[in-house]
This record gives C-alpha cells, structure tokens and sequence, in this order.
C-alpha cells in the first residue's frame, strides 16, 4: 500500500450506531481513528428525526425500541443516555362471542393479566403456560446475554452455559412452532408468542432452518431479561450520545463520505471514498465495516458469500392529536397503546400472511404491531405538541418481504393492508386523529423495504443486515473470537451482519474493538 496516503490505525466504513461504538472504544484506547458515513449524519437505522413537516416533535424513524443494548457499553462509554420501562407489555384486541375483548400483558400487576388471560381464554390453563415458557426465555436470557460481549462460545459450550437440556432443544434446537404448539392452546396465545419470531424475518413456525429460531432468540434475551424498553429522547439520544462520545475519545467523523472501495492484503488496507469534493483515499491498518457483509463485498470486489439478503417489514410512523377509542371498552387506550398491541396476529393469521407473501401476495389481513412512544417518554413531542396532547404511534407490519415491492405492490396499497386492521378494532376512524402537518397532509409515513434499501443502504431492506445467526460459533471459535471475521485478517464486520449483531445493541461494535485490541 503506498506510504504517502493519510494512515489511520482503523478506517470504519459507515456511521450507524455499531460503528460509533467502535471508534468510541478504539480511539478510547489511543488509536487513531477515521469514521466514514456516507450520509449527512451518523445513527443509521437508529436515529430521531422530524418527520412531519411544521411539527417539532422528533421520532425514532426506523428503530424504535431498546433491549439488546448492554449496561456494560453504556457504562464503558460514559453515554448520557436512558431507556425507561413499559409497564404494559402487550394488548391484542380480540373477537370472542361477538364482543370486542383483548388479552392485556401487564409488566407490573400479574393479577390483572392472569384475569385478562382467564376471560379470554376461559380457564388458568394459558396463564401457566405462558408463565412457564417466559420462565424458561428468562433462564436462558440471563445466562447467554452476557456471553454477548465476550469471545464467542463454542456451540457446545453455549450449551453447557444455557445448562437446560429441554430449553436448548426448544430455542435452538427444535422449530419453534413445536414448542409453542406444545405449550400453548389458544391461537390468539399461540401468534402472540410467535411475533417474536418474525420481526423483519421472512419465515414461519415450522421453519427447518430455524431462521424463526434465531430471531426470537434476540427478541427474548436482551438485558438478560427479554425487556423491551423505551429510549428517553427517541433513538436519535442514543446515537448523539455515541457520536459525542467518539469524538471525546478522539475520533474523527466524517459524514457525506461513500466508501467506494477497500483493498486489504491483511496486514494494511486502501479505502476509496467521494465526497462533494470528489474521489480519497485513506490507508489502514484494520477496516471495520458497519455496512452490510453484502455490500462488503462490493467494495472489495468479490462475489457475495451468501443470497442476497431480503427484510419483510413495512414501517409507518405516525402523530396523532390525540389517541383512538378502542371497540374493547375494557382497556383505556392509553394502556392498550403504551405496550405491544398486536394487530391480525394470531397464529392462524400469522401462517395464513406468510402463505399468501411467499405466493407473492401482500397478506390480507395484514399483520402489524403498534406502540406509542409519547406516553412513556412525551420529551419527543416537545413541550408544546405535549401539552396539546398529541401521541405518536409506530406501526412495524409483518410479511411484507421487498419482492412483492420490486413486484410492483405500492407502498399506498400496503398501507390500506396494515390499517384495515387497526380500523377493524378501533371505535373511530384512526383518519379522525391522524394530525395533519403544515401543510394541511395527515402525519403518516411509510418504509417499505425498497425504501430502506435506498435510505439507509441496507441491502433487500433487511433491518439486520443478514439473517441472525446462533450466539455461537459453529467450529473450535479460534479463528474468529469475536464472531467478527472476514476472509481478509485485517478487515472485520463491526455492524449487525457480525455473529451476534442485529437491533440496536452496540454488540459487534464492542466487539470488533475488542478483536482489533486484543491482537
Ligand atoms: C424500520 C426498522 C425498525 C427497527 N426496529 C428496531 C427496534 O425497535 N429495536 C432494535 O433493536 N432494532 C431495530 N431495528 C434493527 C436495528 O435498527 C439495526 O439492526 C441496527 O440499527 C443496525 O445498526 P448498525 O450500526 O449495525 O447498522 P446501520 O444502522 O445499518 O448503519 C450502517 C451505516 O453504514 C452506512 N453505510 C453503508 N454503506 C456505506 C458506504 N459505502 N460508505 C459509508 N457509509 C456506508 C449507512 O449509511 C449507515 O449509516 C430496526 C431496523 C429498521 C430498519
């Protein structure tokens, strides 16, 4: 590699919130640091923004809740950040004997979700299961989450870690689908469950690849407790404080820089990016990629090591002025809201939209899921939007995998599939309280995964880069520690696509820094 160029010890390839973390902690530990963002500002899919055109109030465009993130890196960093619990866990409305009715998951009053359980269903049976399987997801929670951020096990000492026989065959052995079956009677129970299993996974109970598996393994083992919270300030705190923190430790940023290229022959590495100013480049000695492996490949050259990645989600904020009255006079919205409310989810509605998308439908009826930041954390509204008593709500659609978008399904058309539930359960129109911005449009927008694909570059729209993979390493783990290889030693995967990457963790950031400082 020619001496004269600029030379940092690490070039870091994208400025998503992995890559913040790990310049924060290599340039806290004294190396001399470059980060390269191809956009105007750094977060990637974690970030706040205004969405809506004369309304201050800032949402988590893309990402929106909390659970992977560890204590450890928040501490490590000195982040000024928080995230604060929903005490709701989940509210799905529901049809029995004609009435409107719903099974309500309360964090903090288990009396009143086993009556909710108990209506719904008619019997203690469902409550039970469900104790005993979250006993189970919380056992292995609090025995893989802190492996996360430490040189990556083997399979069978994962297993040994996990230390129950039947919980290793159910989470990583087994299609979850038997499981849930197993353990569960009700069908609105069985889809609840399940969700987890297919957030932005295009997959289904009985999958023999166990895609479902791993998806739900990240969805019930974050903090060691499989908690989902809220971040204080929208996704866009978590990011800045990142940022801040990077540069405190002596990092340089750069964003409206597209790396074009990476050359490495394992002991040094040539980066080419543009930006306004035309065509650099930057020598190394590590390049730790935030990008997808996908798009890896293209800047190095190569052929992709596996298919091109796909995600399945359609994403739709909105603001409301204030929130809908539900048909189930029982719940008060603000409770119904507050946590998961699960929408066309039960796991006959979960098969039957996994059939019709891989048919090349768009799923009829549509399932989603909701929440409402605002009424954990109303600092996103701002004070005046707050005192006026408006709510954000986030809608995250399941099966919507990007080919029946390059297939010609609009965006609009996607919509009108996830709504026609909302609507379906709601005791007015949710049009009545959309807000409308300045320009007389109601507040509501929507991500398709083309959408993704061309604003945050995530290859196919996949919100994990790639498929998840197992907390484990599949050999002796010797010639990959962290979980963050590539086939060149002196380039690592530093964002989700890494072994233990996916969500809003800093996980393989943390980690490619360790696997860079460690050598
Ligand atoms: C709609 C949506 C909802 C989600 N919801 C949640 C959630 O609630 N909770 C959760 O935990 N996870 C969620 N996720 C997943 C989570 O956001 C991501 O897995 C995570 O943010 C990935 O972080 P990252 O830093 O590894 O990569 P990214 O956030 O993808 O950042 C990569 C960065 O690299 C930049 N880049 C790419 N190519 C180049 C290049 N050639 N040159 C320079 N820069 C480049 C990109 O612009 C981007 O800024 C969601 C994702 C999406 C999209």
């Amino acid at each position: 590699m020619p001496a004269e160029l600029p030379h940092y010890d690490a070039v870091i390839v994208g400025g998503g919130h992995n890559g913040l973390v790990a310049a924060a902690y290599l340039a806290g530990a004294g190396r001399n640091v470059l980060l390269l963002e191809r956009l105007a500002h750094t977060g990637g899919a974690a970030v706040s923004s205004q969405a809506f055109a004369g309304l201050p109030a800032r949402l988590s465009r893309y990402s929106y809740l909390v659970s992977l993130l560890p204590r450890k890196i928040v501490d490590e960093l000195g982040l000024r950040f928080a995230v604060r619990r929903r005490r709701i866990s989940s509210y799905t409305p529901a049809v029995r004997e004609g009435q409107a009715t719903g099974l309500l998951v309360d964090h903090a009053d288990q009396a009143r979700t086993a009556a909710s359980f108990h209506e719904l269903t008619g019997s203690e049976r469902e409550f039970k299961a469900w104790q005993e399987f979250y006993g189970m997801t919380g056992q292995v929670a609090e025995r893989v989450f802190p492996s996360l951020t430490e040189p990556l096990p083997t399979r069978a000492e994962l297993r040994r870690r996990v230390g129950d026989e039947a919980a290793w065959t159910t989470l990583f052995e087994r299609p979850l689908g038997e499981s849930v079956e197993r353990h569960f009677a009700d069908d609105l129970v069985r889809g609840v469950v399940l969700t987890d299993a297919l957030i932005g996974t295009q997959t289904w109970a009985h999958d023999p690849s166990l895609r479902q598996n791993r998806c739900f393994l990240y969805h019930v083992i974050g903090g060691g407790t499989g908690d989902w919270a809220v971040p204080v300030g929208g996704m866009g705190a978590l990011t800045d404080a990142l940022a801040d923190a990077a540069r405190a430790a002596g990092a340089e940023l750069r964003t409206g820089c597209e790396v074009t290229a990476v050359a490495a022959d394992g002991a040094a590495a040539e980066v080419t990016y543009r930006d306004e100013a035309g065509d650099h480049r930057v020598g190394a000695r590590w390049v730790l990629c935030n990008a997808a492996p996908h798009t890896l490949a293209r800047l190095l050259g190569e052929p992709p090591a596996e298919p091109a990645p796909e995600g399945a989600q359609l994403k739709v904020n909105m603001l409301l002025r204030r929130l809908p009255r539900l048909r189930d006079r029982s719940v008060d919205p603000r409770d119904a809201f507050a946590g998961t409310l699960h929408l066309a989810e039960s796991y006959r509605e979960l098969a039957a939209a996994h059939r019709q998308a891989e048919a090349g439908q768009l799923p009829s009826p549509a399932p989603s899921e909701l929440y409402c930041h605002s009424l954990t954390d109303p600092s996103i509204l701002g004070p005046e939007l707050a005192a006026q008593g408006y709510q954000t709500l986030t809608l995250f659609g399941l099966h919507q995998p990007a080919r029946l978008f390059t297939a010609g399904t609009t965006a609009q058309a996607a919509l009108r599939a996830v709504l026609a539930p909302l609507d379906a359960v709601l005791d007015e129109p949710l049009a009545d309280c959309l807000a409308l911005d300045e320009h007389g449009r109601p507040c509501l927008e929507v991500k398709t995964p083309l959408d993704l694909e061309r604003e945050l570059g995530l290859p196919g729209g996949n919100i994990f880069h790639r498929d998840l993979a197992f907390p484990y390493s599949d050999g002796d783990g010797a010639a990959d520690r962290w979980g963050v290889a590539t086939a060149h030693p002196n380039v690592l995967l530093c964002g989700a696509g890494a072994v233990r990457g996916g969500g809003v963790s800093g996980i393989p950031g943390h980690n490619a820094a360790m696997a860079v400082l460690e050598r």
